[in-house]
């Protein structure tokens, strides 16, 4: 395999903002009606597949934009809510979404076929549209290739003491490895590694994904766990560059099955005044063009097979997703919760 090169990792971001900046925005000229989506997922993301959908159907697409909140806008809302669609990551978000009764279940062939089981509730009340994968930051200076860690279980081992960095242990994208955790090894192996986990730790869990990564690059802690795409967006900041310079990527495994994954993705809204367009517009999100767009524009992965990945993604090595159906690394939130309190993993 080719070894990644920053070179080659620049020049793949510089292709894709140049590929997504060349989108035309077109006005429709009939009126085939509107669609409505709260996003969680920011614009500058979202905006360029939009636009796109538009200019394939002639559907104007109005979207809101909330940090958080939206779930229990929708919620209270309730059947007079105008919003069709919900976009998020996470899958907690989107099982939040679900539980809390403001989805609706579709299904269609388009949508089954290309969304893996995997990826998508049972019933049709969500369906994933990128994969992000939580990999292994390690030091280039301080970790060998032989020595970092093939696998996830391989970070409680006595060996990396002091040398790990993570975010707290409660946040959305920790707690959904854990609950992967759970879901492979049961309840008692899953606390043991979570111990091991922490008993390794250099500081107190604190910071975001890039955090780690920069205290890295500042020699606090040789290894951290992040978010695939946090590689490209630290790429693309002028202060971050340098971080992401002093780290290369591993794609552990959860023992011998793959590297885990979470979601951003999206679920029909029960009130769906424009029902059809949504349906519509969700297809369209599931096709190659939208896939494509999508995951390049954060440096994630299709859910959709063969669907190219963009060059940063293909120079950082081959990811093989856990295939644990992610409705039941949901269902184990709520343990994964309780295993992080009781290890005391922030403290
Ligand atoms: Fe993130």
């Amino acid at each position: 395999m080719r070894k990644p090169t920053y070179a080659l990792a620049v020049a793949g971001v510089a292709a894709l903002l140049l590929g997504t900046g060349a989108i035309a925005e077109e006005k429709a000229a009939v009126n085939p009606g509107e669609v409505n989506v709260y996003s969680y997922r920011q614009p500058v993301l979202i905006e360029p597949m939009f636009n796109a959908f538009t200019r394939d159907t002639g559907v104007k697409v109005n979207v809101v934009f909330a940090a958080k909140g939206l779930v229990e806008r929708l919620k209270q809302e309730g059947r007079n809510s105008p919003a069709d669609l919900l976009l998020t990551v996470d899958i907690g978000r989107l099982n939040d979404a679900y539980e809390a009764g403001v989805t609706a279940p579709v299904k269609t062939a388009q949508l089954t076929t290309n969304v893996p089981a995997a990826f998508r509730q049972s019933d049709g009340h969500w369906y994933g549209l990128t994969q992000r994968a939580r990999i292994v930051y390690a030091s280039k200076e301080r970790v060998t290739k032989d020595d970092a860690p093939k696998s996830y279980e391989e970070l409680a081992d006595p060996k990396w003491d002091g040398r790990i960095c993570t975010r707290a242990g409660n946040h959305v994208y920790q707690v959904a490895l854990t609950a992967a955790m759970i879901a492979h090894h049961g309840e008692e192996k899953a606390e043991a590694w979570l111990r091991g986990l922490k008993a390794n730790l250099a500081r107190k869990p604190q910071g975001n994904d890039r955090a780690q990564v920069k205290a890295i690059n500042e020699g606090e802690c040789d290894i951290s766990l992040g978010n695939n795409y946090y590689f490209g967006l630290m790429l693309q900041n002028e202060e971050q560059f340098a971080w992401a310079q002093s780290v290369y990527p591993v794609f552990p495994k959860i023992g011998d099955r793959g590297t885990h994954v979470n979601i951003s993705g999206m679920a029909l809204t029960k009130a769906a005044p424009n029902r059809d367009n949504a349906v519509k517009l969700m297809e369209f999100l599931v096709g190659d063009l939208a896939q494509q767009m999508y995951a390049e524009q954060n440096f994630e992965y299709p859910v959709v097979a063969g669907v190219p990945q963009a060059g940063l993604l293909r120079s950082m090595g081959e990811l093989h997703p856990d295939d644990m159906p992610l409705a039941r690394i949901a269902e184990l939130r709520a343990d994964a919760f309780k295993l992080v309190d009781k290890v005391g993993y922030n403290d």
